[in-house]
């Protein structure tokens, strides 16, 4: 199962200090693909994640999760959807601190009663190799560990997109460089759809494609990137226009 975008729009506030934060986007997040979406800060990153991933509403346009197309859910199934489909990482860790390592993985499955499927979590805790962790607070973990906590809770549910929106912004290179091998792994071999939100080209160049967006709309794509050809591109959409082509 995929996810998608049709012709988003996204527009916030209204008058003059409306900002059109997505313009017109049409994007697929195919199963088993790991999508980075890459541009400069208030390019409409984080809006088409939240759009895509039902936390926040389009002004105009479609999103779907498979066949279900968000509109059309009520808070209640939606928020269903959320919890049983999707899976979410975000940059700060949202880990429980009071929580061991275990009970914030299964936190999810725990608030939403559902049934805990133990193979499948004793093989996420292998895949993010904190079995020897499992009953330390987050506190007593390093950035790294508590990222790959934060993977493992949102694969916990079996969810067929997993969204992360710069997953690797607070960690070294070497802790961001495992976790986006765990987000490579969710998608290559788990089979889950990935998209991770970035503005780093090395994070990019982990991923299967990267969508650039600027300004709200979707300018460009780019299949099997290497972070030399992302920065190189990204350099060439900042390039400062020639002062005699200014208005
Ligand atoms: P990015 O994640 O690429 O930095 P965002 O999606 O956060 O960009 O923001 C895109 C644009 O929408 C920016 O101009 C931002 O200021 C604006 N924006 C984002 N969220 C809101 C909001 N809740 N209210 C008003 N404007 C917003
Ligand atoms: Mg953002």
């Amino acid at each position: 199962m995929s996810a998608r975008v049709e012709e988003a729009v996204k527009i916030y506030g209204s008058g003059p200090t409306q900002v059109r934060a997505l313009d017109h986007v049409t994007v697929e997040f195919p199963a088993g693909r790991f999508t980075a979406v890459m541009g400069p800060s208030g390019s409409g990153k984080s809006t088409l994640m939240h759009c895509a991933a039902g936390l926040d509403t389009l002004t105009a346009g479609s999103a779907w999760v498979g066949d279900q197309e968000l509109a059309t859910l009520n808070d209640r199934r939606l928020t269903l959807l959320r919890r049983e489909r999707i899976g979410f990482v975000f940059q700060a860790f949202n880990l429980v601190p009071t929580l061991t390592v275990l009970e914030n993985i299964t936190l999810p499955l725990d608030l939403a009663g559902a049934v805990i499927d133990q193979d499948w979590i004793d093989a996420m805790i292998d895949v993010v190799g904190l079995g020897d962790r499992l009953l330390h607070r987050p506190s007593e973990l390093s950035g790294g560990q508590q990222q790959r906590v934060a993977v493992a809770r949102a694969l916990a549910a079996r969810p067929e997109v997993v969204f992360a929106d710069e997953p690797t912004g607070n960690l070294d290179s070497r802790s961001g460089g495992e976790v986006l091998g765990l987000l490579r792994t969710a998608s290559q071999d788990l089979g889950r759809a990935v998209v991770m939100v970035t503005h780093d080209p090395r994070a990019a160049g982990h991923a299967d494609e990267v969508l650039f967006l600027a300004d709200g709309r979707l300018v460009d794509t780019m299949a099997a990137p290497t972070a030399d050809l992302v920065l190189e591109r990204m350099k060439a959409f900042e390039r400062p226009v020639p002062v005699g082509s200014r208005p």
